[in-house]
């Protein structure tokens, strides 16, 4: 129908789904969601306005929305185990602002963070409308070890007395101890917001601390590990739920995506099962055999290797910086993203390192050997990447070991 309709869209569509067929995606937020997920995004749940929550809506015909959406949330309660979920955020974003806004009076004080050493934008980073409405104060990693120092975070809570902390982060290869930040969170009398966008599938797997047990509020983006569609969902202990439902509707949004909504009522059911525990064991078991190879061609990755699905390189030491690395790989069909590491002395705009991460190729069904073959061209890329016949030949190296794979979402 597209195709008749608007044939430039469609061409642009086509175009993008082969790329994403043919290329290897090490990007650690992205993935490929199911067939399912895909077909209740694109739905005609799309037509509906719903503003308001189940039951207390402000338009009429809401009785299979408020279904949905009901589904939604009680499979999030299920999953995390949580008191309260709201499943209504447009995005990891707004769910984080959403938590600000419920929590704090304008210009208190949040403590997150930094963007350089893996936090992100919205935990309090300067550019952000975190940083403007909020004060923000930052938090770094440890300059030896790049791990988290918890006698450092919880010296600065004392001394800057927020009235929320943040953890959680988009380029932290480590485990993260949640229970730690909810005992320093309560020391200054901080409420504890932990973000765990990146790490949600590997936290409903059982394979990650959770911390809805300690935090007052748990927010996800409901499309990176977990593998649903473009969303959030914010899970909090009982008695903040009216605040926070309250914060998302009709404080910063209004209407739900609805498609959205159910969406992740797929994605959640999807990720309730042994297959998909299966399947976040192989993202870290990936990781690490990944990080493995990479070591044994002699790259710097940050902190010395990964807990999780993703991988911090610095490039110093090959003498490239993260953003010349990244666009020789994507030349040859291997897809990251330039990424500052901790104490960077280059600027965010090409920082010294790359992220990857394995959450999309493990959906494809690619185990250790593969790693291993990943490993092998991305070590060539970095030494060849002004060479561009060497990143051609690669790049068909590249589309036929992606070509063994079926691209979900499609049949
Ligand atoms: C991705 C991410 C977000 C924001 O998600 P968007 O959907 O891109 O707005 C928030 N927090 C963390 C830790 C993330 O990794």
């Amino acid at each position: 129908m597209l195709k008749a309709t608007d044939r430039k869209i469609y061409d642009l569509i086509k175009k993008e789904q082969k790329r994403q067929a043919e290329s290897i995606r090490l990007i650690p937020s992205e993935n490929y969601v199911s067939k399912s997920v895909l077909e209740a995004t694109g739905s005609i749940l799309t037509n509906k306005y719903s503003e308001g929550y189940s039951r207390k809506r402000y338009y009429e015909g809401q009785e299979y929305i408020d279904q949905i959406e009901e589904e939604a949330v009680a499979r999030a309660k299920k999953l995390f185990r949580a008191d309260h979920v709201n499943v209504q955020p447009y995005s990891g974003s707004p769910a984080n602002l959403a938590v600000y806004f419920a929590l704090l009076k304008p210009s208190e004080k949040i403590m997150g963070m930094s963007l350089p050493h893996g936090g992100h934008l919205t935990h309090g980073w300067k550019v952000s409308a975190t940083a403007k409405f909020f004060n923000a104060v930052q938090y770094a990693v440890d300059k030896k070890t790049n791990l988290l120092d918890y006698d450092e975070i919880l010296e600065i809570a004392k001394r800057e007395k927020p009235q929320i902390i943040v953890a959680g982060a988009t380029a932290y290869p480590r485990k993260i101890d949640f229970k730690k930040f909810k005992e320093i969170a309560d020391e200054v009398g901080a409420y504890f917001l932990a973000d765990i966008a990146h790490i949600s599938g590997l936290v409903a797997a059982g394979l990650h601390q959770s911390p809805v047990p300690y935090a007052d509020v748990v927010t996800t983006t409901t499309h990176k590990s977990l593998r649903g569609p473009r969303g959030a969902m914010i899970m909090c202990k009982e008695k903040h739920a009216k605040l926070i439902d309250k914060a998302v509707f009709p404080g910063l949004q209004g209407g739900p995506h609805d498609n959205t909504t159910a969406a992740i009522a797929v994605a959640l059911k999807e990720a309730d099962t042994s297959k998909f525990k299966n399947y976040a064991k192989q993202i870290i078991k990936n990781a690490q055999a990944l990080a493995k190879e990479l070591l044994n061609y002699n790259f710097d990755l940050v902190t010395g290797g990964t807990d999780n699905h993703l991988i911090l390189i610095d490039m110093t030491n090959k003498n490239l910086s993260g953003k010349q690395m990244s666009s020789a790989l994507i030349k040859a069909g291997i897809e990251c993203n330039a990424n500052t590491v901790p104490y960077d002395k280059r600027s965010p705009f090409d920082p010294s390192g790359i992220r990857i991460g394995t959450p999309a190729i493990t959906t494809l069904g690619m185990k250790e050997k593969e790693m291993k073959q990943i490993a092998f061209w991305m070590n060539e890329v970095s030494e060849n990447v002004n060479n561009e016949r060497v990143l051609k030949r690669i790049k068909n190296e590249v589309k036929k070991l992606c070509g063994k794979y079926e691209m979900p979402g499609l049949k």
